[in-house]
């Protein structure tokens, strides 16, 4: 069945201006998912004034009635998680439970951001003055620009509007063009809600929209998830025009294999984080590096599991990772496996094309030469996990830290103390301690360090950081 989608624009649904636009199913691309319009500069332009207009009486509501839209939205997207992880699946290309628990996922999300109205709001301070006291108070910044990515189509989202909404701010949000349907499921959800008209504003687009996002003076703060090329470019434009800008981008994650992890645990965890999504997980393990006395019986279990994984449809129910999710992104994979092995990488399992219709490539584990191939810098994001070997822990942590990304990374060690060297030594905004680099809590805060975030870090009270500014008030006793 193919959805028509729309553009949500001051409260009304518009078909959009611009390019007509087709959302293909990545394991049948002839099956036609949704279709719809871009909207035009024209459109973009009008949804960032609707959302300055409603930013006054969406910042004068109290916190509570807003609290309670999230709410209603949140059990809207609950009921329909089953029908509309489907629709995920179909879009994007997860297998159907991982589709399911990330719509669940967005409700639990929302449903956090819910219960920020009965946390404090700001902070009192003493004072060496007589009878004053000092406010720290939280205001909303006003109309937030999203830009959201393609592998996480409710979640990211859910996490970027969330925040903005319960801490006052009106929405303009871009999501990826490759996944328009669930957008226009959670901006259903939310406007179903009772959000009113102009607080949320949903515009189809390809790069020009970001952009004319990221450049309008009605727009008063940027948050951008995506690749870090993209995401450096609207740092740097967003500089230029002082405005905030918030950007999560690209990973290299590595998982640390120390020789005294339990072994079918870690390998494991490895599969899960390398293949989990099809590998299209900012988070997904790449790289892979292993104490040298365990490596090859860690490399024969990891590749075994990869060998064994069933590919295929997301919606099967045997299926454990589905296709990725374009046709540029099977090519750019396979293209970066063959570069790899032109470089003296060992494919231990997958790397041969897959022949078969849709932008399916296989797990792939390759045996590195060593840190000098391009695939130890460059993020593939697709399910390929390259390993190499270290003859001492911090050699091994030394060489996990060896790359321009900062995003996740997981240590596999029974060692409380190589545990807290890891701590010390890996620059990431996440570790897993015996658990696979990828997966997040919606409570505490998510980001990358180096180059894969900028600016204050999302979830939890971080968002706070970015979606309110503060007002310290000194607040003396009238004379
Ligand atoms: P992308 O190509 O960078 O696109 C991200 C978003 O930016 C899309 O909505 C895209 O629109 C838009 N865009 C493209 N060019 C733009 C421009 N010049 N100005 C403004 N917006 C622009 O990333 P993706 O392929 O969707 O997602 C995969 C990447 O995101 C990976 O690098 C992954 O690691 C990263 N990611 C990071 C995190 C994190 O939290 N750190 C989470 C998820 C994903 P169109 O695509 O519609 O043209």
């Amino acid at each position: 069945m193919t959805m028509d989608v729309l553009n949500l624009i001051g409260g009304r649904w518009v078909e959009g201006e611009g390019e007509e636009f087709a959302d293909t199913n990545p394991a049948r691309p002839s099956e036609v998912v949704a279709r719809g319009r871009f909207a035009s500069a024209r459109e973009v332009a009008r949804a960032i004034t609707a959302a300055r207009d409603a930013a006054p009486g969406w910042a004068a509501t109290p916190h509570h009635a807003r609290a309670e839209i999230l709410l209603r939205a949140a059990a809207l997207v609950d009921a329909a998680a089953e029908e509309w992880g489907a629709e995920l699946a179909r879009e994007e290309g997860k297998t159907l439970p991982e589709a399911v628990a990330e719509v669940r996922g967005s409700a639990r999300i929302l449903r956090y951001y819910a219960s920020e109205a009965d946390r404090d709001s700001g902070e009192v301070f003493a004072s060496p003055r007589p009878g004053e006291s000092v406010l720290v108070v939280r205001k909303p910044i006003g109309v937030a620009g999203l830009i959201t990515p393609f592998n996480f189509p409710i979640a990211i989202p859910a996490w970027k509007i969330g925040p903005a909404l319960t801490y006052g701010n009106t929405v303009v949000w871009k999501p990826s063009s490759l996944v328009p349907l669930l957008a226009y499921r959670l901006a259903w959800a939310l406007t179903e809600a009772g959000l009113p008209d102009g607080v949320l504003n949903l515009v189809y687009g390809e790069a020009e929209a970001g952009s004319a996002i990221v450049d309008h003076p009605g727009v008063d703060a940027v948050s951008f998830t995506g690749s870090t090329a993209v995401g450096r470019a609207v740092i740097a434009r967003c500089g230029e025009l002082g405005k905030p800008v918030q950007t999560e981008m690209g990973g290299k994650n590595a998982s640390v294999v120390l020789a005294d992890a339990d072994l079918d645990h870690a390998a494991e965890q490895v599969c899960l984080g390398a293949f989990r999504s099809t590998g299209q997980k900012c988070t997904a393990t790449s790289r892979l590096v292993v104490a040298t006395q365990v490596a090859d019986e860690l490399l024969e279990r990891v590749a075994d599991r990869a060998a064994r994984l069933v590919v295929g449809d997301p919606l099967a129910p045997e299926v454990e990772m589905g296709p990725l999710v374009s046709s540029a992104a099977r090519d750019r994979v396979a293209a970066g496996v063959r570069q790899a092995v032109g470089a003296g990488a060992k494919p231990l399992a997958g790397a041969e094309p897959l022949e078969r219709e849709g932008w399916f490539v296989p797990p792939t584990v390759l045996d590195l030469p060593g840190t000098g191939v391009d695939f130890w810098r460059t993020e593939l994001f697709g399910p390929v996990v390259g390993a190499v070997r270290a003859s001492s822990t911090e050699e091994a942590l030394g060489l996990a830290d060896l790359s321009d990304h900062g995003l996740s990374a997981a240590v596999f060690t029974r060692d409380l103390g190589t545990a807290l060297a890891a701590i010390d030594r890996l620059e990431v905004g996440v570790l897993h301690v015996n658990s696979e680099s990828a997966g997040t809590f919606p409570y505490v805060p998510f980001g990358g360090a180096k180059q894969s975030g900028f600016g204050p870090k999302e979830q939890g009270r971080a968002a706070r950081e970015f979606y309110t500014r503060t007002v310290t008030v000194y607040l003396g006793a009238p004379a």
